[in-house]
């Protein structure tokens, strides 16, 4: 028996390894699986070149636990190692690389720690993280030579042993003995949740004892004639070798890719609307499919669906920093060998591939539904609900994705008409243009509160388009700033003839100025303040004597601050809400609150006109919309 140190240069790091990588202990399942998975393609291509002219035979990997004798072991039929290569990858090269990874690892931020950890680089001795022990029991594929099994032992110490022993099968068996304090780790509903987390996907079949399944039994029936079921015990094997992402495009349907959603998100029910299937190998490596969800109004809830994977094995589901911000909506899976895993995310931000990755996953979304707009525009229009949000959230975020999406990016207007950014201009130039040649977009963010708005602006010829999506708000103010000499109006932000300002001549004021100074201190009586401003407006005299507005840019700020974003507007908490009251000098009540002498009927009259423009607004409320009721309920009886 050869006994030895661990070539320990600084300090002892199996207590390090155990006490501060305390945050992703589970991942030690994944590293040892993805070495006897890559013993194992190792062992494929020896056969494949001809360097292996054995019978590769059964190469599913087991996992097995034992609980009586507290292990955990993981064996594969791959190349198996010799005395000298344990000696070599196990006591020198992965103990110095796990040393490495340590001593970087001590230096960074608690932040940085979680997101690397999770990520490659410690490898085998990562093993130590859960067990008091660890065996290593190997036998070369090697013929010849000194090719005997081997046994390797360490207890978290610095020393290990090494010695000969018996094992019949090639390949490498690996034996945890788990430690009282990972106990979690020899329950099979743990480990088995851990396999579909991280080995899901992984090109070896990988064996996690054995499931029960009902099988017909040829040729018999049971007394009702019914066929006949018996169950039998199979292999259960956790993953798919070859996953959907990893196929030729070409042979694949519609079908295949809905059933695959359904194995990444059994528990989403919802189909995804269309999918992109990545395949890129220059300059960088890059496989995978996206999916474009039908979208919830909740846009967090949806992020972090997106799964990155390095050569089919798992590493993390929050992907930002790899793809654009707007692409973390999106549904699917990445894998890449080619994204540095084990850095921070700051790192990988300015990565220069990593960039390049993420460009071209942009340009892929563009292409992808650029094409579907241009082969058949009737099913996009009828998908441009559910997928404007990922347009709108791109066009904001990146400016090289409007270059590209202004040729397919719709709006819809109130007759649910779409039209492209182009067509729209073209179609309201000749009658939206105000009298300083802007041209003003008027639109709605809610049709049956702004109802009354939306009919005096489509009375006047113009057309109002729906923004009632989560992040309109953003995207108008967007579009206005792309636009040139371009103006965005909510149709309630104002009276529809100070909306579009016309040349022509306003009707004349049935008020003099002194009149208005007698009449505005009886509406600012009536209204909160300083929410409401009075004003007064000439309007047509069948237009209604009381309207509330909300003027345009207040609004826009105010809502920006809610949604928490906007280009500086964060952290500004609640604005307060702004209201215009424009009163109608030309309407006849208006005159008769000037004639009346009365003060508190005339007080009562202003009231009762206010709270009916209010309550077009949906701003009566409470306490407030009771005494409504009832003073109209009252004043019908007089
Ligand atoms: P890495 O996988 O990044 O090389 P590890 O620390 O995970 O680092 O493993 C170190 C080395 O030990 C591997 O490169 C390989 O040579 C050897 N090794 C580990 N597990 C096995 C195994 N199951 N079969 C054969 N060799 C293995
Ligand atoms: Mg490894």
């Amino acid at each position: 028996m050869q006994k030895g140190k661990i070539n320990v240069q600084t300090e002892n790091i199996f207590p390090i390894i155990k006490k501060f990588l305390y945050s992703d202990h589970e991942i030690f399942l994944r590293e040892l699986i993805s070495n006897a998975v890559d013993a194992t393609q190792k062992l494929k291509t020896l056969a494949s070149t001809g360097h292996f002219k054995d019978e590769l035979g059964d190469l599913t990997i087991q996992v097995a636990v034992d609980k009586k004798k507290g292990t955990l072991s993981i064996t594969d039929r791959g190349i198996g190692m010799t005395t000298e290569e344990v000696d070599k990858y196990i006591n020198q090269i992965a103990f110095s690389s796990a040393e490495e990874f340590v001593k970087k690892f001590k230096t960074k931020t608690e932040a940085e720690k979680n997101a690397i950890i999770g990520h490659f680089g410690l490898g085998f001795y990562s093993s130590f993280m859960v067990s008091d022990k660890v065996e290593v029991i190997t036998k070369t594929y090697k013929k010849g030579g000194p090719t005997k099994p081997v046994k390797w032992v360490c207890d978290g110490s610095p020393n290990y042993s090494l010695e000969e022993t018996v094992k019949e099968d090639r390949g490498t068996e690996i034996v945890l003995h788990i430690s009282d304090e990972e106990k979690e780790f020899l329950e099979d509903h743990k480990i088995r949740e851990l396999l579909n987390k991280y080995c899901r996907f992984l090109p070896v079949p990988i064996q996690f004892g054995m499931k029960k399944e009902q099988v017909k039994v040829e040729g018999e029936k049971d007394k009702d004639g019914n066929d006949k079921y018996t169950e039998v015990e199979k292999p259960d094997i956790i993953n798919n070798t070859n996953p959907l992402w990893k196929q030729k495009p070409a042979g694949l349907k519609d079908e295949d890719y809905k059933t695959f959603y359904r194995e990444l998100y059994p528990m989403n029910f919802e189909e995804p609307l269309f999918h992109i299937h990545l395949n890129v190998d220059y300059p960088f490596n890059l496989t995978g499919i996206l999916y474009f969800p039908k979208v919830k109004s909740n846009l967090e809830v949806q992020r972090d669906k997106i799964q990155l994977y390095s050569n089919q094995v798992f590493v993390t589901d929050s992907v930002e920093g790899i793809v654009p911000d707007f692409l973390t909506l999106l549904h699917g899976l990445l894998d890449s060998p080619d994204i540095p895993l084990n850095v921070s995310r700051s790192f990988l931000q300015s990565d220069r591939r990593v960039k390049q990755i993420s460009n071209h996953i942009m340009k892929k979304v563009a292409d992808k539904l650029e094409g579907l707009f241009k082969d058949n525009r009737e099913e996009f229009e009828k998908k441009w609900d559910d997928i404007k949000v990922f347009i709108e959230y791109g066009i904001i975020s990146e400016d090289k994705f409007y270059e590209r999406a202004k040729k397919f990016c719709l709006l819809k207007n109130m007759e649910n008409k779409y039209f492209t950014l182009d067509e729209y201009k073209d179609k309201i130039k000749g009658t939206q243009k105000d009298k300083d040649k802007k041209l003003v977009y008027l639109y709605t963010s809610n049709k049956d509160e702004q109802h009354s708005y939306i009919q005096s602006a489509i009375e006047k010829g113009y057309d109002v388009l729906l923004m009632d999506g989560v992040l309109d708000n953003h995207f108008v103010n967007q579009l206005e700033q792309k636009f040139e000499n371009t103006s965005f109006v909510r149709v309630d932000a104002d009276t529809i003839d100070n909306l579009i300002k016309k040349d022509d001549a306003e009707f004349p004021s049935k008020l003099d100025d002194k009149q208005k100074e007698t009449i505005k201190p009886v509406f600012e009586k009536v209204v909160e303040k300083p929410k409401f401003t009075v004003m007064f407006n000439n309007l047509s005299e069948s237009d209604m004597p009381v309207i509330i507005t909300q003027p345009e840019f207040m609004r826009r700020m105010k809502d920006m601050s809610a949604m928490g974003g906007g280009g500086g507007m964060m952290g500004m908490g609640n604005l307060p809400d702004s209201y215009n009251l424009v009163v109608n000098t030309n309407h006849k009540l208006v005159n008769d609150i000037l004639k009346e002498e009365d003060d508190g009927k005339r007080e009562e009259m202003a009231k009762q006109l206010t709270n009916l423009a209010m309550l077009s607004q949906n701003l009566l409320k409470g306490q407030a919309l009771t005494d409504f009721i009832k003073s109209s309920v009252d004043m019908i009886g007089k």
